[in-house]
Order: structure tokens, then C-alpha cells, then sequence
């Protein structure tokens, strides 16, 4: 029997098994550990602990997914957008929107069971660089689990969504906020945080998924020495430091994924860039900087170290290494090993031995100029030393700090053999500024803008494309090209399908086994997070938290899509006739008039690119998510400055700048938008292509 065969013949027999029984959630870790025994749920972010995101499920599969349709949706009230992979437990739902809010639902029909909303303050948003998102929730025995934006984590009953046990995991005063996933391992919920590029110091916090305990802490970098070490890791950590890191945190935040072992009983962490982004700033001297960007592996009863894998030693580029680490087992040169996968920002594809960290073989899967190579011998990259930025030369590197790969779940399809992820080339003129000059509280990442710029030539155009990587022969199989870059996490089936989102607003099944396009949908907004499937009464489902979301459509500017459509859970099943409404259609309308000097207006763009830009777009180009400034009512134009300076708009997730703008400045601001407007007046958002469908 063939393998494919004889997963189809196991899902047909589980099939029937699935059923609505409530919104009990009864999951513990041998339900997780077992999970392909039970097709029909999906009760981990990963779908396995080894975070693989294949469904052994085939009812829909490449010979009859021309017929899919939309069985139902969910609007999520929020243009925000969603990085969250929803939970599937005996056909009810678990899913979050924007500000963590928690949603039951019916998972055959989308009705609500239950709501829980735990009132995040939204005013966080800006300490945060993309978003009010999170890309998922854990179930555990009767609770559902999640954190908030702003740094709490909670517990709510799985059957009526009433709270049962809410804790901080990060200090209010600063600038932490978790976007992650839970995870629960022998009993313990795992969770990590954000803020590299504001200034923290990374941490992975485990609790008792019963009460909410604080049971282990594990930093990531190092802490001031004069306090004392909270273990010998971070003794051996700190050796590799200069200077006094420790005032802007170091970095190193555990911001994504995690995966799990448990036969080795081995927590896989990804950790984050360093900050300053610049390592002359960080750590003037030199040294590693353990462990910023690294793969470490803890015990995950207690948090201790047992190996790490850095892959940018003396980080500088962004390069966060937080991205998916799927675990598989498989044969390389003849021998079965037990590996590690991760399709890092940095443009590598890694592949560890998950026993010892050892590295099997890394190779780019983009163009990569940071480092040319890296070698086998010593595990650490090459790097190009004339592409070495300074504060006085800028110097363009690839990838850029939107990522070869980013968050974007991948998936591995154990049937094909092949890894499948989102990669994208870009490149990012890199600077910094003469000293660090930390401000806390605020965006630290030190680039100069008064550094030389290298030539318009050096530019690297930012492209997209999903790739199907063989991790056995290291090195790409085959690739679907893309619209642009920042598509969408993909899952595979054993229907031999891949099914993603695009940057251009359609949801795709393609061929698992050759990349053929069998069926696609226009949804009107990208899918950034990941798939799901799942069954229920025997009939296979297929579910997206659909909407624009992360760096790259807040912070990119023109170079991300616009999107204007609502966030929305997505859920289709073969012959499925729901339909979605049309997103209105948008005009730039012509601003008020006003009478600033192009003086005034050029000191406007200087201010907005200071502290606007990074949420609401370069150029003023905002890709649908975080309000288009060129779209301002006359409403808007008249509260300008009470929104800006007094936080009229907090609870949406724009705070008062008083802090941080003057006066003058946000008039000139001001006039820097209305100039915008009024030149583009006229142009229209919205998409009147929405749910047109197609099997090619
Ligand atoms: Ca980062």
C-alpha cells in the first residue's frame, strides 16, 4: 500500500468519528502527541508538536477541489487584519481576532458559542511594530489559552469562555508585547514575547496551564552582570557581550514559533534580533551575542539549556530567527535522522539535528549578501565584509528586515517529502547612526539617515514566491511565482494539496506534488496566516483567518499590496454556495485647503517618517490595514490635533504622540497630508472582484 494510499484509507476510518460534542476541549498532551490518530481536530498551532501543518486528511484532494466553495465566514469587525491559525477540537472552532479577543464557534456552521473579550489596552499598538494581531491559542484540558498584545496571559473555559485565570508575563513599564502563540507542553503553557526593535530583554515564561503559575523563566540574552546571573547560560552568554548592552534590554525576543520533542523531551525556542540593530552599537567590542538568533533547546519541564544552534552570530541585519521549526524524521545521505527545518529571515534553510544541535546543512534559498556561505565545519556563516554598513556608509543587504521567510507558517508534506513556505527576495539599505542614542519606550533601531546612501542601482526589487524545498537533497524543488512579496502561510494535505493566500488577495490550492494550480478564489485581502483543515460529521473543512496583517502592509508602503477588504474568518468545503459581500469602493477625496510653505511641508514628511510611518505607511501609502492618511474626512482633518496630541483615538489603537511631537510638528505633519491628498485626490480603493472563482 502506498503511503499516500494508506493515509487517505486511515482518514476515511476517522472520518466518521468526528463529531459536535460541545465546547469541552478535553485536549491533554497525548491527544497533541497522537494527533494524527484524530484527522478530524486540529489542537495545537502546528496541528503536531513538530509544528508539520500537514492534515492527513484527503476528502478534498487534487482531483475534486475545483469544487470548493465558501461554506461559511466570520466578519471579525476590524480591517486590522489576522496571523492567527485557528484551533479545530470535536467541531467547535477556537480562533482570536484583533485585540486578542476569543471567538467558539460551531465549526460546521460558524454559529457563536461564545465571545470572550480581555479588553487588551488598545492603546498599546504603539509600542508594538505590526499590528494588534496573535497568531493563535492553546486549548488544554477545558481552557482555552492566550495571550493579550499588551502582555497578560489568560485562561477562559473552553465550554462558556468565562475566565478563569489571567496573569502578566512582561513588566508594564516596558515596551514588551507578545503576538505569539501558546503553546502547552507537559502541562505547562509556553510563551515568549516582542520588542526588539523597541528595547527589551527576551524571555520564554512557562505556567501552569491549571492555575496560571509562574514555573520557569528562560532569558534569552544576557542581563547586567553586576546583578548576578539567573543560570549558567546566561554566565556563557554573557561572555560573549561588550559594553552595556543591558540598558536597551539586549534583544532577543522569543516572538514566534516553538516546537517540541517528546520523546527527547526537548523546547525548541527561535529567538529575535538584537538591539540595537547595529552591533557595533549593541555590543562595541564584538563577540556573538548569545543568543540573539539562535535555535535553543531547553528541557521543558524546568527551562534549562541543553543546546543551541546560532545561526547570525554578532546579529545585525534584523534577523530574527523566531521562524517556524518543524521537526520530521528523515533520511539524509542513507541515514534516518532526526531532524530540525527552518526557513529563516536570514535566507538560509536550516536543517539541525534536533538531538544535539549539530547542523546538517544550511543552504540560501534567496539571494543572500550578508553572508556568502556558511560553513559546515564551524556551523558560522561567511560573511561579505564589504557589505559591513557603518554610520558614515549606508550599504543595501539581502535579505532585508521584512525577511527571506518571516512568520508565515510553513508546512511539510511527509508524503511528498517537501517543505513548503512563502519566500520572498528584497534588500534594505542598512545604516547606524555614530552612538546609540536609546530612547526607552521608543523605536530604537538606530539607523542614520545621514549616512551615504549607496546608489539607486544597489536596490533590490521586492518579489514573492512560494517554494517547495527538498530538505533531503538541500535545495529547491520547484516554485510557484507570486504578484510580490508577503504571501501566505500554506498548509498540505494528503489530497496532495498546498493551500495558501496570495499578496494579491486570492486563496489557492495548488498540486502538493508538482505546484499546479487547481482552484483559486478572489477573497479581496491577503491571507497572511496559516490554513487550517479539519472535519466534522465526516465532511472536510478548509479555514482561513483571512486579512492583510504584519511588516510588511504596515510598514512597506508601496511596496505592499492595498487591501481595503474586512478581516474575515474564511471556511470552505467542497460544493460550499455561501457568499461574501463586495468591499465599497474608497475615493480620495479633496482635503481641506490650506495655505503651508514647501518648506513646512518638507519638515511635515521629515516628522511623518520619524514616527508615522512605521504604521501608517512610506509615502503615505498604507496597504488597508492601519487607517490611509490620504483618505482623512473632513472629520478627521478638523481632530487632527486632538488625535494626534490628545488621544482621541486611543481606544482604536492610535495614542497621543505628545510625548514625542511637537506642536509645530504635527501642523506641519498635517500639511504634509493634506499636500499628499490633495495632489492624489481622486483615487480609489476596493475591489469589485471578490469570491470570483476559477479551477485554474
Ligand atoms: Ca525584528
Amino acid at each position: 500500500m502506498s503511503p499516500r494510499f494508506g493515509m487517505i484509507a486511515a482518514c476515511l476510518w476517522f472520518l466518521g468519528a468526528a463529531s459536535a460534542q460541545g465546547a469541552v476541549a478535553d485536549v491533554g498532551g497525548a491527544r497533541i502527541i497522537a494527533a494524527d490518530k484524530e484527522p478530524q481536530n486540529w489542537m495545537t498551532v502546528g496541528r503536531t508538536y513538530g509544528e508539520g501543518r500537514f492534515s492527513p486528511l484527503a476528502a478534498i484532494n487534487d482531483r475534486n477541489v475545483g469544487r470548493l466553495g465558501l461554506a461559511w465566514y466570520l466578519d471579525l469587525d476590524t480591517k486590522l487584519g489576522s496571523e492567527t491559525t485557528p484551533l479545530v477540537v470535536d467541531g467547535v472552532m477556537y480562533t482570536v481576532g484583533a485585540w486578542n479577543v476569543i471567538y467558539a464557534l460551531d465549526a460546521k456552521t460558524g454559529r457563536l458559542l461564545w465571545r470572550y473579550d480581555p479588553k487588551s489596552r488598545h492603546d498599546w499598538l504603539r509600542y508594538m511594530c505590526c499590528g494588534p494581531a496573535s497568531r493563535g491559542l492553546a486549548v488544554w484540558k477545558g481552557r482555552v489559552i492566550a495571550a493579550t498584545i499588551d502582555g497578560r496571559l489568560f485562561a477562559v473555559d473552553a465550554a462558556t469562555g468565562k475566565p478563569l485565570w489571567d496573569v502578566r508575563t512582561t513588566d508594564p513599564n516596558k515596551p514588551y508585547s507578545i503576538t505569539g502563540a501558546p503553546r502547552v507542553v507537559r502541562g505547562l503553557v509556553v510563551i515568549g514575547n516582542a520588542g526588539g526593535e523597541f528595547g527589551v530583554r527576551g524571555y520564554v515564561s512557562a505556567y501552569a496551564a491549571t492555575s496560571g503559575k509562574l514555573k520557569w523563566r528562560f532569558y534569552t540574552v544576557p542581563g547586567n552582570p553586576a546583578k548576578g546571573f539567573e543560570s549558567k547560560a546566561m554566565a556563557m552568554a554573557a561572555k560573549t557581550w561588550h559594553g552595556k548592552w543591558w540598558r536597551s534590554g539586549g534583544g532577543g525576543p522569543a516572538w514566534d514559533a516553538f516546537s517540541y520533542d517528546p520523546d527527547l523531551d526537548l523546547l525548541y525556542v527561535g529567538t529575535g534580533n538584537g538591539n540595537a540593530w547595529s552591533r557595533d552599537l549593541r555590543s562595541p567590542g564584538g563577540g556573538d551575542n548569545l543568543f540573539l538568533c539562535s535555535i535553543v533547546a531547553l528541557r521543558a519541564d524546568t527551562g534549562r539549556y541543553v543546546w543551541h544552534y546560532q545561526e547570525v552570530p554578532g546579529e545585525n541585519w534584523d534577523y530574527d530567527c523566531v521562524q517556524q521549526m518543524t521537526l520530521a524524521d528523515i533520511k539524509i545521505g542513507g541515514v534516518e535522522r532526526k531532524v530540525l527545518m527552518q526557513a529563516s529571515k536570514d535566507g538560509f534553510f536550516y536543517v539541525l539535528d534536533r538531538t544535539n544541535g549539530k547542523l546538517l546543512s544550511a543552504q540560501p534559498f534567496v539571494h543572500t549578501t550578508w553572508a556568502s556561505r556558511i560553513d559546515m565545519k564551524t556551523g558560522r556563516p561567511v560573511e561579505n565584509e564589504q557589505n559591513l554598513y557603518t554610520d558614515k556608509q549606508a550599504k543595501v543587504v539581502s535579505p532585508s528586515p521584512f525577511g527571506a521567510h518571516n512568520w508565515q507558517p510553513m508546512s511539510y508534506d511527509p508524503l511528498t517529502r517537501l517543505v513548503y513556505f512563502p519566500a520572498q527576495e528584497s534588500g534594505w539599505a542598512y545604516s547606524r547612526t555614530t552612538t546609540f542614542d536609546y530612547h526607552p519606550m521608543a523605536w530604537n533601531i538606530s539607523q542614520n539617515p545621514k549616512a551615504k546612501r549607496p546608489p539607486a542601482s544597489a536596490n533590490v526589487p521586492a518579489t514573492g514566491f512560494t517554494l517547495a524545498w527538498d530538505p533531503a537533497a538541500n535545495k529547491e524543488a520547484w516554485r510557484i511565482p507570486h504578484g510580490g512579496p508577503w504571501n501566505g502561510g500554506v498548509l498540505t494535505t494528503a489530497g496532495n494539496l498546498l493551500i495558501e493566500g496570495t499578496q494579491g488577495g486570492e486563496f489557492v490550492a495548488y498540486r502538493a506534488s508538482n505546484g499546479d494550480k487547481l482552484w483559486h478564489m478572489h477573497i479581496g485581502t491577503g491571507a497572511v496566516a496559516g490554513p487550517i483543515s479539519y472535519s466534522v460529521d465526516g465532511e472536510q473543512y478548509i479555514a482561513v483567518s483571512a486579512g492583510w496583517a504584519g511588516s510588511l502592509p504596515i510598514i512597506g508602503g508601496g511596496i505592499a499590496a492595498i487591501h481595503d477588504t474586512p478581516t474575515r474568518l474564511l471556511v470552505f468545503k467542497l460544493g460550499g454556495g455561501e457568499t461574501l459581500p463586495q468591499t465599497p469602493r474608497r475615493v480620495i477625496a479633496p482635503p481641506p485647503p490650506s495655505n503651508a510653505s514647501a518648506a513646512e511641508i518638507a519638515r511635515g514628511e521629515a516628522a511623518y517618517n520619524k514616527t508615522c510611518r512605521i504604521c501608517h505607511g512610506g509615502d503615505l501609502v498604507s496597504s488597508g490595514m492601519i487607517p490611509d492618511l490620504r483618505f482623512m474626512s473632513a472629520a478627521t482633518h478638523a481632530e487632527f490635533d486632538s488625535i494626534v496630541l490628545g488621544g482621541a483615538r486611543a481606544d482604536r489603537g492610535m495614542a497621543s504622540f505628545a510625548d514625542s511631537v511637537s506642536a509645530p510638528d504635527v501642523e506641519a505633519i498635517h500639511a504634509y497630508i493634506i499636500s499628499v491628498a490633495k495632489r492624489e485626490q481622486g483615487r480609489v480603493f476596493g475591489s469589485d472582484r471578490i469570491q470570483e472563482s476559477g479551477s485554474k
